[in-house]
C-alpha cells in the first residue's frame, strides 16, 4: 500500500478561525478503525461549505479531514464483512465532523457506516450522488410512506438548483411525479425541466409570510430551506398530504401556525440522513442505483480537485453551486 496520501487538513487558530490546507499525510496519521479505503473520489455538501469554511459548527475536534461522503475501493480490513477490492461508499455517521472525513486520498473507518457500492454504481455514480442525492432518496421514501402518489398532483421542491434539490427532482420524475421546482436561479430554469421538472416556481413567491391556510395546490413538498419558504409550503399543501423537510438553506426557524396539521392533516416528516439505519440506507441506495442514469449523474454534477475544495465551500454557502461537485481524489 502507497504510504502517501493527499489530505484536506482543517485548523482553529488562537482567535477560533478555522485554516483549511491540502497536506501530504501517511496511512500512520490515520485514525483508527477496522477498514482502511483508499478514496478514489469524494464530494462537496451545504454542511461541507459549513465545515471548511468554519461558517457553521460542524467540526468537533482539530486537527480534522472534512468531507461527510466517500466512495473508494477496501485497501484493509479487520472485518469480516469487507476485503480488499470492495468498492464502498460512505455517507454521514458523523464523518468530517467528529471522525476524519472523505477529503483524502486514504480514510480508516468503521465497518459498520460502510454500504457495499449496488449493483450498477460506480464511485464515480455514487459521489454525484452523495449525502445530497442519499436524502433526496430519503425524502422521496418518506412522502411515499406519508401515501403520497402521483395522482395527488404536482410535488414541490425547495432549493431545486441545489445538491438534495436537483437530485429530489430527477428521482420524482422518475417516480411518475410531476414535479415543481422552486428557484432564486431562474438561469437554471432549462436545466431543471431537464431534470425532470414540468413547472418552475421562483423562489420571490414564497419568501413573504402568507395566509396560515392557503388554497390547495400540492400533492406533496420537499423542503431543503427551512425558514419561511417551509411555513408557506405547509399552507398550501394538499389535504392529507405530506412535506418531507431536511434542510436549513433559507434558516432554522419554522414560522407557522398548526392549521395545516389540524385542519389539513398534512405530515410533516423529518428527514436525517446522518443517523439513518442500515437497512434503510441499503434500500435507499438500491433504488438510488436503479433508478438514475449515468447521464443523468453526469449531468447534475461537476468535477473539482481537492485545492479547489476551499472556493468551492465559499460559493455552496452563498448558494452558488449548481448540482452536485464530485471531488476527485
Ligand atoms: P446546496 O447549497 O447545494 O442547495 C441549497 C439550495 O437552496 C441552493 O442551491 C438554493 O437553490 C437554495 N437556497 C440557498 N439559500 C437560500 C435562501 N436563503 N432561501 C431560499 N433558498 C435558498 O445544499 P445541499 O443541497 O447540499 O443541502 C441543502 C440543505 O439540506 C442544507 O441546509 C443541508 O444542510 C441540508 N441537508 C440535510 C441533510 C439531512 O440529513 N437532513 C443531508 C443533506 C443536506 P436555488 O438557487 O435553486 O433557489
Amino acid at each position: 500500500m502507497s504510504d502517501s496520501f493527499k489530505a484536506l487538513v482543517l485548523e482553529q487558530d488562537d482567535a477560533g478561525k478555522t485554516l483549511a490546507e491540502v497536506r501530504d499525510l501517511t496511512v500512520s496519521d490515520l485514525p483508527e478503525g477496522d477498514v482502511t479505503v483508499r478514496v478514489s473520489h469524494s464530494s462537496i455538501n451545504y454542511k461541507d461549505g459549513l465545515a471548511v469554511t468554519g461558517k457553521g459548527k460542524i467540526v468537533r475536534k482539530f486537527p480534522m479531514v472534512p468531507g461527510i461522503d466517500f466512495a473508494g475501493t477496501v485497501v484493509e480490513s479487520d472485518s469480516p464483512d469487507y476485503q480488499p477490492g470492495d468498492a464502498v461508499v460512505l455517507t454521514g455517521w458523523g464523518v468530517g465532523e467528529r471522525y476524519w472525513g472523505g477529503l483524502a486520498g486514504m480514510a480508516r473507518v468503521k465497518s459498520e457506516w460502510l454500504v457495499p457500492l449496488p449493483e450498477g454504481l460506480d464511485v464515480v455514480g455514487a459521489m454525484a450522488i452523495g449525502t445530497a442525492g442519499f436524502t433526496a432518496m430519503l425524502c422521496v421514501m418518506a412522502l411515499e410512506e406519508a401515501g403520497v402518489v402521483p395522482d395527488d398532483g404536482p410535488v414541490l421542491v425547495t432549493g431545486a438548483s441545489g445538491g438534495v434539490g436537483s437530485m429530489a427532482v430527477a428521482l420524482l420524475a422518475k417516480a411518475g411525479f410531476e414535479v415543481a421546482a422552486v428557484t432564486g436561479r431562474p438561469e437554471n430554469e432549462a436545466w431543471l425541466r431537464e431534470l425532470g421538472a414540468t413547472q418552475i416556481v421562483p423562489r420571490e413567491e414564497l419568501t413573504e409570510p402568507a395566509r396560515p391556510l392557503e388554497s390547495e395546490k400540492w400533492g406533496g413538498a420537499v423542503d431543503t430551506v427551512g425558514g419561511q419558504i417551509l411555513a408557506n409550503v405547509l399552507a398550501s399543501v394538499r389535504y392529507g398530504k405530506a412535506v418531507a423537510a431536511c434542510g436549513l438553506a433559507g434558516g432554522i426557524d419554522l414560522p407557522a401556525t398548526v392549521f395545516p396539521f389540524i385542519l389539513r392533516g398534512i405530515r410533516l416528516q423529518g428527514v436525517d440522513s446522518v443517523m439513518c439505519p442500515k437497512p434503510m440506507r441499503e434500500k435507499a441506495w438500491a433504488r438510488l442505483a436503479r433508478d438514475l442514469s449515468a447521464d443523468q449523474l453526469s449531468e447534475v454534477a461537476e468535477r473539482i480537485s481537492l485545492e479547489q475544495v476551499p472556493q468551492v465551500a465559499e460559493d455552496i454557502l452563498k448558494g452558488q453551486v449548481r448540482g452536485r461537485v464530485i471531488v476527485d481524489l
